[in-house]
């Protein structure tokens, strides 16, 4: 039997070119629905493509290593790069084009405006990473307004992003529709990751316990636990499972991440903790 092979993917690398494509297919009464990432991509950004096949007739997904996100010390150099695999996982998935940007195209010499949200980028992965939402607001603003989409898919495995990003297309009234996807974990619960390929074996055994400490803490807080001391005791486990250190574990105002007082509003339990070198996040509904 001949195995099913996909088209080569279109690919953009202008904004002229992405535009012009985007309108040919509104010009056929097809919405369009953008899915930012990365690259190096796994089963996560591919249940986003199929999410925005199922309500978009055009999906576009872009690739683009976003040097304003990362701090000179993090990995940006050493962040997987890998556009021709990337392209053929895309095009099997049904996406209908890349839009994979240089550097000079996203931040020509000259470029000087930020976009910053505050409060909800303030905590957590805000206070961990000082520069991290102002990069990620900046890019994701761009590619929206470059991109025009009726809808962009985003996943809550970065659940604090996924709210930073909705503040700010209420905030600058950019007219598209923020989808939240579920998490896509591995059979044991690790959250995919295009991080988990720095894993080593043994670092890769220890990591499934993020999601397991996650899920008893939930369990405790459901049967009545105080908040604070679920926080405590789901860092001494991970810490116990063999995680390098904790940045931290803790619940969460559901739509603000303000601290909670009670159950009785919708909450979230977030933590990033780190192994070696590769730091690992991951959240729940509580
Ligand atoms: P990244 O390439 O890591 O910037 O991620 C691009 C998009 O894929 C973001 O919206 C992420 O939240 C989403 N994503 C990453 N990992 C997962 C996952 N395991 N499940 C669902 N969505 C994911």
């Amino acid at each position: 039997m001949r195995k099913h092979v996909s088209a080569p993917l279109p690919i953009a690398r202008t904004v002229a070119d992405l535009r012009s494509a985007i309108a040919a297919e509104r010009n056929n009464s097809r919405t369009t629905g953008l899915i930012p990432t990365m690259g190096a991509l796994h089963e996560g950004h591919l249940s986003l493509v199929r999410a925005a096949k199922q309500r978009c007739g055009f999906v576009v997904a872009t690739l683009f290593v976003n040097p304003k996100q990362f701090a000179p010390h993090e990995d940006f150099d050493r962040y997987p790069r890998n556009e021709a695999g990337d392209a053929d996982l895309l095009a099997s998935a049904g996406c209908d084009l890349l839009y994979a940007p240089g550097r000079s195209v996203m931040y020509p010499d000259g470029f000087a405006t930020s976009v910053l949200v505050s409060n909800v980028s303030t905590m957590l992965e805000g206070q961990m990473r000082p520069h991290f939402f102002g990069g990620v607001a900046t890019v994701v603003t761009k590619l929206l307004l470059q991109a025009l989409p009726d809808a962009a898919f985003f996943g809550e495995k970065d659940y604090q992003q996924l709210l930073v990003i909705r503040q700010l297309t209420r905030d600058l009234d950019i007219p598209v529709e923020i989808v939240g996807c579920p998490t896509v974990r591995e059979r044991d619960g690790l959250a995919l990751s295009s991080r988990n390929a720095y894993l080593s074996a043994a670092e890769r055994r220890v990591a499934s316990r993020l999601n397991v400490v996650l899920h008893d803490a939930i369990k405790a807080l459901r049967a009545g636990a105080p908040v604070d001391a679920v926080e405590g005791e789901a860092s001494r486990h991970l810490a116990a499972a063999g995680f390098t250190s904790v940045d931290y574990v803790a619940v969460r105002n559901a739509a603000t991440l303000q601290p909670v007082a009670s159950l009785a509003e919708p909450a979230r339990i977030l933590a990033a903790a780190w192994l070696g070198k590769t730091r690992l996040i991951d959240n729940m509904a509580v």
